[in-house]
């Protein structure tokens, strides 16, 4: 199998949170207790029976105009994950690198203390991993590993009505990413791709990353400083498409 990734266009995103939905139905994790609290998004946040977001944040256009940002938050899969290498040094095993997918897993069955953990969270540069206090696990996205190791697509993609979640082979979608940027440049001046050449999970936005989320956008000040240390790239040289001129 080859190494995967996914696609994210927020411009095609309706926070219909299909995928929210779909995410908890699949890896059975129960709802949580919320209330109205000035916003549509709900839960408020990520947690460890939570590991897809829709995120709703309200901003100005660019002619000053109210607009909705929707981010459907998750982990990133990153190329080199920071969150393993501080796992290895506090629970060996507890972060797995499928060498296949490349899907970055954290194992249900290895326990972590809370002192650990606080660091594996504190060091991942989108703020993704959560915790279960009470059975000293970790939790996220797990790539629906269960579901693409038996060639489907992993629930949030296979839910999403509007074509904003995609998923495939990591050649094929930095493609398909790439194109879509050209097309939404033309509208949007301010689209980007998300850190496309560290991530397996590339967001498409037509606004600054700020004005979705406040880890939208890698946090360089975490992550990145474990990797320099350890002497590994911030950015791999792995790109099948020329840049944008
Ligand atoms: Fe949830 Fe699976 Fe989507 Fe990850 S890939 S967010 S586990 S549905
Ligand atoms: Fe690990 Fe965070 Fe990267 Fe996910 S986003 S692989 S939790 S460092
Ligand atoms: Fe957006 Fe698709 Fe998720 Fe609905 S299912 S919230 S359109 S990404």
């Amino acid at each position: 199998m080859a190494r995967k990734s996914f696609f994210i266009d927020t411009t095609l995103c309706t926070a219909c949170r299909g995928c929210q939905t779909a995410c908890k139905q699949w890896n059975q994790n129960p709802a949580t207790k919320t209330r109205q609290r000035g916003t549509y998004q709900n839960p408020p946040d990520l947690s460890a029976v939570t590991w897809k977001l829709v995120r709703f944040s309200e901003t100005k256009g660019s002619g000053g105009e109210p607009k909705w940002n929707f981010f459907p938050d998750q982990c990133r899969h990153c190329l080199y994950p920071p969150c393993k290498m501080a796992a290895d040094e506090e629970a060996p095993e507890a972060v797995v690198l499928d060498e296949r997918t490349r899907a970055v897993i954290f194992d249900p069955a290895v326990k972590i203390s809370p002192e650990g953990f606080r660091k594996v969270r504190e060091i991942c540069p989108f703020d993704i991993p959560r915790y279960d206090e009470k059975n000293g696990r970790m939790a996220k996205c797990t790539m629906c590993f269960d579901r693409i190791s038996e060639g489907m697509l992993p629930a949030c993609v296979k839910a999403c009505p509007t074509g904003a979640m995609n998923f495939g082979d990591r050649d094929d979608i930095r493609k398909m990413a790439q194109n879509r940027l050209y097309e939404v440049k033309r509208i949007h001046r301010r689209a980007s791709l998300v850190d496309p050449e560290a991530v397996r999970v590339i967001f498409l936005l037509s606004d600054y990353p700020e004005n979705y989320h406040r880890f939208a956008s890698r946090d360089t000040a975490k992550g990145a400083a474990r990797l320099m240390a350890q002497g590994l790239p911030l950015q791999p040289a792995d790109r099948v498409e020329p840049r944008l001129g």
